[in-house]
């Protein structure tokens, strides 16, 4: 039990996961650093928006948060337990109180199990109760995230794209986790769908005190729904701080160029697009110093030499930029 109340109840301490790649006769001949030294804390019913374009690691990040990976390096510690290489059999305790809900449920339902089947059985592995208790708890789930109970007998290709995410969030929330891990999970709908269910993600964090860790590449949901925001980039925390803090000071060139990037609806507004050069270096090989510094448009010679340590500029509001640190 997780006695201090300030403590966060999940956290990675420089937390890297580096993949071996394999070479001929199955030797190693060098590493994908997906996550290399991150630091991350999640507070209890608060909302962490982790943020990056498509291959910064942030989803490898959410995977070892939630131990679906064991990290190469650093610790990982979930309701002050350090949880960084427990065995699967020594995890199943917490495997009910930390859930993930993906951008495509529709890849991990069974297309020959009805919906109702396959929310009973999340129960059934966890040995929650009898079938009927567990039908009944899946009736009650179904209609907590908006589905009707008729859809319980209905199979997974009868369902919309938004229905399908409610299917994703009734099969996470089924266990009454404390915390659950929200990978893109509105970036495959239509702008409409995509509100209403970051509506219903809201409800039923007030209503279950949960704590989400919610990604996505997308500046404006982030804004909206976070509490407190991580940006990412090629594996690194580049820029974290309160939510709104972090938009109307962003520090980081990175960030910067994230905001930038996003469209503004007010007629007129002219705020300069800041645009990076080239593409996003390999995270097989990435580039020595600051790793942001081949696309920088503020980069200066020593800005390859070293990599730049997060240093707060503000209470809370951390940057990996020196320059930017000085005001640059
Ligand atoms: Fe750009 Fe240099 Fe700052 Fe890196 S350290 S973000 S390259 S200015």
């Amino acid at each position: 039990m997780n006695k201090d109340l300030n403590a966060p109840i999940l956290s990675a301490e420089r937390a890297a996961m580096w993949f071996p790649v394999r070479g001929g006769l199955g030797k190693t001949t060098g590493y994908v650093k997906a996550v290399d030294g991150v630091s991350v804390q999640l507070h209890a019913r608060q909302t962490y928006g982790l943020v990056g374009e498509s291959g910064c690691g942030k989803s490898t990040l959410g995977r070892l948060l939630c131990r679906l990976l064991e990290p190469t390096d650093g610790r990982i510690t979930l309701f002050g337990q350090d949880i960084s290489h427990l065995k699967e059999r020594e995890l199943v305790p917490f495997r009910s109180r930390i859930q993930m809900v993906f951008q495509d449920p529709y890849t991990s339902l069974n297309p020959r199990i009805r919906i109702g089947d396959a929310l009973m059985e999340v129960l059934a592995i966890h040995h929650t109760g009898s079938r009927s208790e567990q039908m009944e708890k899946a009736l009650g789930i179904l209609d907590q995230v908006g589905l009707r109970q008729e859809h319980f007998y209905r199979f997974p290709h009868e369902f919309s794209g938004g229905q399908r995410q409610r299917i994703g969030l009734a099969r996470a929330l089924i266990l009454n986790p404390e915390i659950v891990l929200c990978d893109e999970p509105v970036s495959a709908l239509d702008v409409s769908i995509q509100s209403q269910i970051i509506n219903l993600l809201c409800d039923l964090q007030a209503e279950r005190s949960l704590t989400y860790l919610f990604i996505s590449h997308d500046m404006s949901v982030i804004r909206y729904i976070s509490d407190r925001v991580g940006v990412m980039y090629l594996g690194h925390l580049v820029e974290e701080s309160d939510t709104e803090e972090i938009f109307s000071h962003p520090a980081h060139p990175y960030t910067r160029m994230l905001l930038s990037a996003v469209p503004s609806i007010v007629p007129g507004d002219k705020t300069d697009r800041i645009r990076l050069q080239g593409d996003p270096p390999s995270p097989l090989d990435p580039p020595k110093g600051c790793v942001f510094h081949t696309r920088c448009p503020y980069a200066k010679k020593e800005c390859g030499e070293k990599s730049p340590e997060l240093s707060e500029l503000a209470q809370g509001h951390y940057c990996a930029c020196p320059i930017a640190a000085a005001g640059n």
